[in-house]
């Protein structure tokens, strides 16, 4: 039986949830991703945190014990800085409200870095900035109001720490976003640049993309066509797998990087419910219910990749009484 990773050259890697969370390896990552190194299998970190520069996040990765060198990442600051160049005359203005990676990253582009709406920038870029003030929106929105083109690296409204949620880079944008009626130009996942960015530096022929989102990473894997694997060690769970719009279901599910080397789950659907391995989800009237032995973590996964065959093709109008049964799972 061939396992999950067999037939892809290249495993695209999300971060936080997947590989670590804060400090700390998550179980089974390293393992993994030494097992894809061996199986010479290329790997890329994709990270929409436009804050780090990408030897400081191959450091960080090398530190916990993933052996990452910082031509196998790609950020969404590099991206930027690709977009930026296809996009602006060389030597244009541009505003950044971010740190001093995302302003490398814009004079590597060509570009004039400036810091006021009164030196008349062409466009704006907004990034992940631990340090941001106010003063420094205000001079973003001012400049967006006079016409500005504006840019954002990323519009996640929150990020991880080991102590809970911090506010994101998104919440920086909405901020400005308040002040003007449109929307940023965006790099990170979910949307293309940054994915076109990892596609086009890794020469990848047919790579997986593996996230901990729906609404990052298996969204962005869908806008630029690619496969992808959910794991749940991270944010999402089987409540938000089921919850999925079309365009954020993922390829396969797993519980954790290690899950690439067993075969993908496979569910059977019928008239009465779907089955996976030896879980069967059933519908009465309308409602999921559960069939079979779910006490391991194997069994918990066979029965939410059935329940989400079931929700997606609209077979079930409520999945809460076999999702209260899951327990193992987030
Ligand atoms: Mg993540």
């Amino acid at each position: 039986m061939t396992d999950l990773i067999d037939g892809y050259d290249a495993i695209f890697f999300d971060l936080d949830g997947v590989l670590y969370l804060g400090p700390q390896a998550v179980e089974g990552a390293v393992e993994g991703v030494a097992r894809l190194h061996r199986a010479g299998v290329a790997t890329v970190y994709v990270t929409n945190n436009a804050a780090r520069s990408t030897a400081v996040v191959a450091h960080h990765l090398s530190d916990l014990g993933f052996g990452a060198d910082k031509s196998e990442v790609v950020s969404s600051a590099q991206a930027a800085s690709g977009l930026l160049r296809r996009e602006l005359e060389p030597g244009s203005k541009v505003l950044v409200a971010g740190t001093d990676n995302l302003v490398e990253q814009v004079r590597l582009a060509g570009m004039e870095v400036v810091t006021t709406f009164t030196e008349a920038p062409v466009a704006v870029i907004q990034g992940y900035d631990p340090a941001m003030t106010w003063p420094r929106l205000d001079q973003a929105a001012i400049a967006i109001q006079r016409g500005a083109r504006w840019f954002a690296t990323n519009t996640d409204s929150t990020r991880p720490t080991e102590h809970g949620l911090v506010p994101g880079a998104g919440a920086a944008v909405q901020a400005v976003r308040n002040t003007v009626d449109h929307d940023p130009e965006v790099i990170g996942k979910p949307f293309r640049p940054l994915m076109d960015e990892a596609l086009r530096r890794s020469g990848a022929q047919r790579p997986l993309f593996v996230g901990d989102r729906i609404d990052t990473d298996i969204m962005g894997a869908h806008a630029v066509g690619i496969d992808s694997f959910l794991v749940f060690t991270g944010a999402h769970g089987v409540r938000d797998l089921c919850l999925a719009p079309a365009d954020g279901r993922p390829t396969a599910i797993g519980w954790n990087v290690l899950s690439l080397f067993e075969p993908a789950r496979t569910a059977t659907v019928d008239a009465g419910g779907a089955t996976c391995g030896a879980i069967r989800v059933r519908v009465d009237e309308g409602e999921a219910a559960l069939e079979g032995d779910v006490t391991t973590r194997e069994a918990q996964l066979d029965a939410a990749w059935a329940l989400a065959q079931l929700v997606w093709n609209g077979s079930v109008s409520t999945a809460e009484p076999v999702l209260a049964q899951l327990d193992q799972l987030p």
